[in-house]
């Protein structure tokens, strides 16, 4: 499409514009996991019209969970949040599309569950600032290194669907 010239990568012969080509990466945590949340948080995702491009069921190491929360580890939850996030299987994603960082924190809600609007995955389904079922990176910089931290470059996947044509113009 001509549209997309200025500004239009090409992978395997398909053409997708930079925007459509954001990534963000969302986890859902072992709360969400355990109280059946998988499929309606994916669906949510889904039906805006992001596009699954990794995902995977792990159960983070301890350690593992200190790295993804770094930032946090001067925090006086850092450790009881580690722990939790160390205490189960966590469904890691990477979601791609056009604003799809800070619409994906949106859907999320705020950080505490009471204070996200009803409609947000975290005011829909969760309650305790502690227990708020799904993580999104916050900016383009985080989401960089969630990925990387996450997921290996070949478990990311580049690929064109036939509904690109009606989400985008
Ligand atoms: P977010 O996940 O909304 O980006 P933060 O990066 O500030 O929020 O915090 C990471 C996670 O740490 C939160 O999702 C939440 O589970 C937990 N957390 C944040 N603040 C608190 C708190 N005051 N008490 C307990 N857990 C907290």
């Amino acid at each position: 499409a001509a549209f997309l010239s200025a500004a239009a990568y090409t992978f395997q012969d398909q053409e997708l514009s930079a925007a459509e080509l954001e990534r963000t990466f969302i986890a859902i945590k072992p709360d969400g996991v355990q109280r059946g949340l998988i499929a309606e948080i994916i669906a949510r995702f889904e039906r805006k019209g992001y596009k699954l491009v990794a995902i995977k069921l792990v159960h983070p190491t301890k350690d593992f969970a200190e790295k993804h929360y770094d930032d946090l580890k001067a925090r006086p939850f850092f450790n009881g949040l580690t722990d939790f996030l160390s205490s189960g299987p966590v469904v890691a994603m990477v979601w791609e599309g056009q604003g799809v960082i800070k619409y994906g924190r949106k859907m999320i809600g705020a950080t505490a569950p009471l204070a996200s609007e009803p409609g947000t995955i975290r005011g829909d389904f969760a309650i305790a600032v502690g227990r708020n079922i799904i993580h999104g990176s916050d900016g383009p910089e985080t989401a960089k290194d969630e990925i990387a931290l996450w997921f290996k470059p070949e478990e990311l996947l580049t690929y064109k669907k036939e509904t690109d044509k009606w989400l985008y113009e």
